[in-house]
């Protein structure tokens, strides 16, 4: 209740930042660290250039590299209590390939991310609330890739294979895709199952599986009808888990036909999700939803009374500087 009122205040948006630690081989090679965590408790980031501070920023929350996985959705968990108050959520995972997107959202088998937890904690709540509320969940995995939506829950559904295309349809208020899968789940376990499948569907669809992620967007989208058994009164709402493509700028004289053309379409997405974001900020009075696949798909959950939150993933590795700047000034800009 009180979350729901602070969010309305700034607009629904939030930005929390989170930075990977030193890797073994960052370390052993003597990376130094560009960043000044002592502040994050307070929202602020500082970037340091030859040690001493340069420029700080804000956002909701900073997350050095030592908070782990359970601490970072502790601040997450009011999202999942709004999608089961029929509100429409978006989560985002932003940054440079390498930074930790995937693991802030999908995370590991020790370390599970976002994603199953949101779902975890949504089940947990539903329990708690089944003397009053029934709900029913299902689940859709998509990829967003070179401007084509393309089912991940669908077998053999890849390039060279019978890749069906999807389309957006405006169906009333919210937005429709007609034939995408929707696995209805009861449980962790048939949720894992669904994540499993639509993970599999992603590595099979590449020779280089990592490659491949770092140029599409990888969506979750959990579906729920809510019923309340008192009034009869229905909600529904959607929650997107959304992890982004990398925003790395490859060097224009090193690409050229189609790394060229996905190239632009990366960046295109990425710069249109930013102003999307940016005006609903500022409420704009409009909203350019339909200059790239991704906010389209969005359109009916971002902005109205739907909840936007945005990982900001960065390194702290001072050769990463550049990249780092970028995605600081991309989440100032739509906070
Ligand atoms: P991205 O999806 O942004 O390309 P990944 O999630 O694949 O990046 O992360 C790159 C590597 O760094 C992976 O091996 C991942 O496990 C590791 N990593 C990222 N963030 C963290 C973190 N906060 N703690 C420990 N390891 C991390
Ligand atoms: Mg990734």
């Amino acid at each position: 209740e009180l979350y729901n009122k602070v969010l309305e205040l700034r607009g629904n948006i939030r930005v929390f930042c989170r930075c990977r630690p030193l890797n073994a081989e960052e370390m052993k090679g003597g990376a130094s660290m560009a960043l000044d965590f002592d502040s994050a408790k307070d929202g602020e980031l500082t970037v340091l250039s030859n040690g001493s501070p340069k420029k700080t920023f804000k956002f909701d929350a900073v997350f050095g590299p030592q908070v782990e996985q359970a601490d970072i959705f502790e601040d997450t968990v009011p999202f999942a209590t709004s999608v089961l108050d029929g509100y429409n959520v978006c989560i985002f995972a932003y940054g440079q390939t390498g930074t930790g997107k995937t693991f802030t959202m999908e995370g590991t088998e020790e370390a599970r991310g976002v994603n199953f937890r949101t779902l975890e904690k949504m089940f947990d709540i539903i329990k708690e609330r089944q003397k009053v509320y029934r709900y029913d969940i299902s689940v859709s995995v998509l990829e967003v890739y070179n401007e084509q939506i393309r089912d991940l829950l669908v077998s053999g559904n890849h390039p060279g294979m019978s890749a069906r295309r999807l389309e957006i349809r405006q169906a009333g208020e919210g937005m429709h895709i007609p034939g995408l899968v929707e696995a209805h789940v009861n449980n962790m376990t048939e949720v894992w199952e669904v994540l499993q499948t639509g993970s599999n569907a992603r590595a099979v669809s590449s020779t280089n599986a990592n490659e491949h992620s770092s140029r599409s967007h990888c969506i979750h989208c959990v579906m729920v009808k809510g019923e309340n058994l008192l009034n009869g009164e229905h909600t529904r709402s959607k929650l997107w888990l959304v992890d982004l493509a990398g925003s790395e700028r490859v060097a224009k004289t090193e690409v050229q036909g189609d790394r060229l053309k996905e190239t632009q379409n990366i960046n295109r997405s990425l710069s249109a999700l930013g102003d999307v974001i940016s005006a609903l900020a500022t409420k704009s009075s409009h909203i350019p939803f339909r200059n790239s696949k991704l906010t389209h798909l969005l359109q009916d959950s971002l902005g109205g009374d739907s909840k936007t939150l945005m990982f900001v993933q960065i390194s702290p590795n001072e050769n990463d500087l550049g990249e780092t700047i970028c995605s600081l000034n991309f989440a100032s800009r739509v906070r």
